[in-house]
């Protein structure tokens, strides 16, 4: 029933719809030219969405008596002007508990640029105060799964691309469908069968739907996914209109041959510790926290000790040339953190600064990978575009002596800042101390963690994220993990001196000055776990920058500013990573369980075993970010936050797989190689 896996389609750039206004009865309203249809009713949008959608799907009554410790679940087609999505909100908070949550998902081919939104937006002055965090957060038109904020117990997920595909990839259940889409006659691409059997798919038992349509080929389509429908009263002029239930979902086959990746059941959540208080550890604490968990957030040293302790980081990734998991990823964590930054609370101290990043082709072999990039994607200039010379230094504001790729929504951090933060949330306790072991408690309903100092913790469920220490715990051995060396040169500059105005990488990175202080680095050596500055490493530092922007190192030079090993701090700490270089986020697989269910593969890797993954039941890890934290650590903090609270993830299936942290088990299986002591 569910339909096969096929491959993600490569990003690309959505086009906006083609859109004309018109002065109807409820004002200045958009209309697609192509659907040659509307968005809303002209005569009363608000009352036709209560009565289609809301009433359709009978949530007042639903939200009144939600008691579950997880989200009510609403799935769209068709986000349009998020009309249909802001008025559920304001059902949920009239009528919902105040401790309940609600996730919204859409799916959105054409998404609309943001001042259309907000134009249409504008009709109704009453919906202002829950469209501007929409609006604020608006993201790029750019296909994927795009997370937003409403409110603290709102959250959106905004699927960009064809409802069809989204939905099939999606990695959540559904309480609720509002059906919406411009009418079956003028937008029959989007009213087939496969969008009701992959809403079938991700629908909970029972889950209800409604739609303005009354449509032969809806009602079959419906039908044959296994929804049972009923006609009822339509919106004004529309005699008639569609609601139903689908009483029992079809089975999901949709990880048949991954099994090892099924995710494990939900658990009680009351209490989390979360080990090690850098960013990934930070991030996973406020997402949790968010949600209402109580969070012990555990770490040897202060909040951002590690490698999150530097006082600048660059917030950029470097996409392969041709688009693979990673880069998705990737790409996706960079866009993700600026949204995310942008709704914290950041009042008392600079947290972030979008200033852009330039990542330059020094040599002919990285201009051709740029080259080979643009020509590949597709993707908003508002992400990434490439720049020639004159342009990058212009961006820049000093001269460059080479082109590069721009990325205008990337900027640098204070990572020890955010940490800091972070760990500051009302829910989150620090605890200061030194987790020596993890083992299941006595009665086998939670964890307890023994502490350095002979006390203990217990928890319902437990996030490491201590980065190339944690497969130190037990549970965790045999994670490959592997430390990395990288040393950060802080370099004093004048007052006075030329600025820089993005950051600017190639080998290394460059961040504007922060309170008179250039960052400059980091080395990078595997395997070398000596934390001592070396005078050789900034050496290596301050050469790099020099081949990177030497016209700016001279300008320093002129200023006064000394570019000398011996006149620089430093800053040495350890990152880890995996070896395919990805993070690991989402359940602990049980080792022995795996080597034993999965034994078949290794001499026939096309016998699909059917045994689910055996997990440790709540134990999750999120690590390996490598110097790319804080691009990757707040999405893989979701992506946990959300499995442990059984609410759809912010990524697609296949994404999320590509992050288990049980990736490299099943794959030493399958090779042969995997042995019970890792
Ligand atoms: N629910 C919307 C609201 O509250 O404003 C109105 C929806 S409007 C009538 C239909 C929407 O469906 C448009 O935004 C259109 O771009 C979108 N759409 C059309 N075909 C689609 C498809 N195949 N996949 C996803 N979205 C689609």
């Amino acid at each position: 029933m569910s339909p096969p896996p096929s491959p993600l389609p490569p990003l690309t750039a959505l086009s906006a719809p083609n859109l004309e206004w018109r002065a109807d009865d409820i004002g200045d309203a958009p209309y697609s030219s192509v659907h040659d249809d509307v968005y809303f009713s002209r005569h009363d949008g608000r009352a036709e969405t209560t009565h289609v959608f809301i009433d359709g799907n009978r949530l007042p009554e639903r939200f009144a008596t939600w008691r579950e410790a997880r989200p009510f679940v609403i799935g769209e087609t068709g986000f349009g002007t998020g009309l249909n999505m802001l008025c559920a909100w304001m059902c949920f908070e009239r009528h919902a508990p105040a401790e309940a949550r609600l996730h919204l998902v859409s799916t959105e081919k054409y998404p609309l640029p943001r001042d259309a939104l907000a134009r249409a937006l504008a009709i109704w002055p009453e919906l202002a105060a829950h469209a501007r965090p929409l609006t604020d957060q608006w993201p790029e038109p750019l296909s994927g799964v795009h997370r937003l904020w409403l409110s603290e117990r709102v959250t959106l997920d905004l699927h960009f691309g064809d409802a069809a595909e989204r939905l099939s990839r999606l990695d959540g259940r559904v309480d609720a469908w509002f059906l919406d889409g411009f009418s079956p006659a003028n937008n029959p691409d989007m009213w087939q069968p496969a969008l009701y059997e992959a809403m079938a798919t991700v629908s909970r038992p029972g889950a209800s739907f409604a739609t303005f349509t009354c449509a032969g080929v809806v009602k079959r389509g419906l039908r044959a996914a296994g929804f049972a429908w009923r006609k009822v009263p339509g919106f004004g002029r529309k005699r008639e209109m569609l609601c139903g239930e689908i009483a029992e979902p079809p089975h999901d086959t949709r990880r048949a041959a991954t099994p090892w990746y099924m995710p494990p059941e939900a658990l009680p959540a009351r209490h989390v510790v979360v080990i090690g208080a850098g960013l990934a550890g930070t991030s996973v604490a406020t997402a949790l926290a968010r949600r209402g968990v109580r969070v012990t957030l555990l770490e040897r040293d202060g909040p951002g000790a590690g490698a999150s302790g530097n006082r600048q980081g660059a917030l950029y990734v470097k996409l392969a040339a041709e688009t693979n998991p990673q880069s998705r990823v990737y790409l996706a964590g960079l866009l993700h953190t600026r949204r995310w930054l942008a709704t914290l609370d950041s009042e008392r101290d600079q947290l972030w600064s979008d200033c852009g990043v330039l990542q330059l082709a020094l040599d002919a072999k990285e201009a051709r990978r740029q080259q080979r990039f643009l020509e590949y994607h597709r993707l908003p200039e508002s992400v990434v575009k490439g720049v020639d010379q004159a342009a990058a230094s212009h961006a820049a504001e000093t001269p460059l002596n080479a082109s590069g790729l721009a990325y205008p929504r990337a900027g640098w951090v204070r990572p020890d800042v955010l940490c800091r933060h972070l760990a500051a949330h009302p829910r989150i306790t620090f605890h200061q101390g030194e987790a020596r072991t993890l083992e299941r408690d006595a009665d086998d309903a939670g964890w307890r963690i023994a502490l350095a100092d002979g006390t203990a913790l217990e928890a319902d469920q437990v996030v490491v994220a201590t980065a190339h220490e944690a497969s130190k715990l037990t549970p965790l051995a045999g994670l490959p993990l592997q430390p990395i060396r990288g040393q950060l040169t802080h370099l004093s500059v004048p007052p006075g001196a030329p600025t820089l105005a993005r950051v600017v990488c190639a080998g290394g990175y460059v961040s504007p000055a922060l309170d008179g202080v250039l960052s400059l680095g980091a080395t990078f050596d595997p395997g070398d776990t000596d934390t001592t500055p070396r005078a050789a490493d900034h050496a290596r530092n301050l050469a790099e920058f020099e081949a990177t922007l030497p016209a700016f190192a001279e300008a320093l030079r002129a200023a006064g500013a000394t570019l000398d090993p011996a006149a620089c701090e430093a800053r040495v700490s350890l990152r880890a990573a995996s070896p395919d270089k990805s993070p690991y986020a989402g359940p602990v697989p049980v080792r022995e369980a795996w080597l034993d269910d999965y034994a078949v593969l290794g001499s026939d890797a096309r016998r699909a075993p059917t045994t689910p993954g055996q997990h440790h039941p709540g134990l999750w890890v999120s690590a390996a970010h490598g110097s790319r934290g804080l691009a990757s650590a707040p999405l893989c903090a979701e992506v946990i936050a959300s499995r442990l609270c059984d609410e759809p993830l912010p990524l697609e299936r296949e994404l999320a797989d590509h992050l288990h942290p049980g990736r490299r088990l099943i794959a030493d299986i399958i090779r042969g190689n995997a042995t019970l002591s890792a």
